[in-house]
């Protein structure tokens, strides 16, 4: 056992302080690079201590077949199994002592006693665990390419010379991998979305300072073009603003009490004329007295808005819209229908990604900008609701939003009303 730092040698204290460090470091952000630093590199002091303090805060350990070494209590086992990271110890030899469940999610069951190298291929990870036996510890990023693609951040180091003992653990990268791809292929999407506006606007200006300079007709046809092309980029810079403006807030709950009748008769009255152009009719089938939600008014209309203005742009010509509302199970259902051709069954769990549309063309004709789902996905999360989708190809679509209904004011439950139908 080492020798150091003997005023420490008896003492819990130093063990507790790093746990709670460890564990605040994962909570506040376990995404984060920095904090996954700090997390390894308290897990690694934690793990020595137990190690270099056994005595007499723990009994001395006795070698066992499991433990050759004689270096892992119970204690410490239950203590690096507890640790949310994979965590390995390995011997002299490179075998493996002690592997958590995290680390055998990540490279599977019955590890111990082998070669590391037969059950963790990556040279770079190799070359660290070999070069931490030699009491250099390093940090090496690696990718599990199977069976899902899976990036880690490696730190391997030396934690007993006497007997000799390497400790490797795995900070698990992936989520924040992801994320940094996703904000790159939103950035990517949003710049293309609004260069090809941009692009026409630009390209008739061109044309009307040139040949077509002095052809009325031809210049009401482009300007007409113009004034539709630079709505859509409008629309899109609103509708980015409004997502990034509720993703902000997604966190906090809404505390305004909303009836959603009033707010569902808003969104569809605004949206009167635009289904009047393709002859829709629509049709609110409400329940009176229905308790209120927990909300935030204004995204709550945005929210019916977007799914009404779906089922038109979708819909059938000449067809029905029904906006149907009614209290289960606690929970305000609210779900809008239309008679369209529906929506593939591969489609339907990929319609709330931005910028994901089934028909590109078709939702450009009829003024999407690709994110109005997106919004609504974000809006009912803040809400603490659920949005369900259910289509027949041919048929059409219904577009069902869960919300909890706020309690009564005296903290009872609400009762369930009536249902009545009403044609707008
Ligand atoms: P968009 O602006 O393109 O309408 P949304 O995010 O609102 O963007 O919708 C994403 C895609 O989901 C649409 O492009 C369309 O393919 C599909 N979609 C949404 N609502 C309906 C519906 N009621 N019927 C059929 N398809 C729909």
């Amino acid at each position: 056992m080492r020798e150091s730092l003997p005023w420490l040698r008896g003492k819990i204290w130093p063990l507790l302080l790093g746990a709670i460090a460890g564990g605040a470091a994962v909570l506040l952000g376990g995404s984060g690079l920095f904090w996954g630093a700090v997390t390894l590199a308290l897990a690694v002091a934690l793990i020595t201590q137990f190690i270099t303090f056994q005595e007499p805060v723990l009994r001395p350990a006795v070698p066992t077949p499991d433990d050759p070494l004689g270096l892992l209590p119970p204690q410490t086992r239950l203590l690096l199994e507890q640790l949310p990271m994979p965590v390995m110890l390995l011997d002299g030899t490179q075998r493996v002592l002690f592997a958590n469940q995290f680390m055998r999610d990540v490279l599977g069951p019955g590890l111990d006693r082998k070669r590391v190298s037969t059950v963790l291929r990556n040279p770079e990870v190799l070359l660290a665990i070999t070069g931490a036996g030699h009491g250099e510890a390093s940090n090496v990023p690696f990718t599990l390419p199977v069976p899902v693609e899976r990036h880690f951040q490696a730190y391997a180091a030396r934690v007993s010379v006497t007997p000799p003992v390497t400790v490797l653990l795995l900070h698990d990268l992936t989520m924040v991998r992801r994320s940094e791809q996703m904000r790159t292929d939103f950035i990517a999407n949003a710049s293309h979305e609004l260069r090809t506006p941009l692009a026409a606007v630009t390209g008739f200006i061109d044309t009307l300072r040139g040949h077509a300079k002095d052809d009325e007709v031809a210049r009401e046809q482009f300007l007409e073009i113009m004034a539709t092309e630079t709505a859509r980029m409008r629309r899109l810079i609103q509708d980015l603003l409004s997502l990034t403006r509720i993703e902000m807030n997604e966190h906090v709950p809404p505390e305004a009490r909303v009836e959603l009748d009033g707010v569902v008769r808003q969104a569809v009255a605004g949206l009167m004329p635009l289904a009047a152009e393709d002859g829709i009719a629509m049709v609110v089938d409400s329940v009176p007295g229905l308790p209120p939600v927990l909300g935030d008014h204004d995204e709550l209309v945005q929210l019916f808005q977007n799914l009404v203005h779906n089922a038109i742009k979708y819909g059938r010509e000449n067809g029905k819209v029904t906006v149907s509302l009614g209290l289960q199970d606690g929970q305000l259902v609210a779900a809008v229908r239309d008679e369209g051709e529906g929506i593939s069954p591969n489609a339907i769990p990929r319609l709330t990604e931005r910028f994901y549309r089934e028909d590109v063309k078709r939702s450009r004709e009829r003024g999407g900008t690709g994110l109005g789902l997106a919004i609504v996905k974000h809006i009912v999360n803040r809400h603490q609701g659920r949005l369900a989708i259910e289509s027949r190809q041919g048929e059409g679509s219904v577009f069902t939003v869960f919300l909890p209904a706020a309690r009564e004011e005296n903290g009872e439950k609400p009762a369930t009303p009536e249902p009545v139908t009403e044609m707008l």
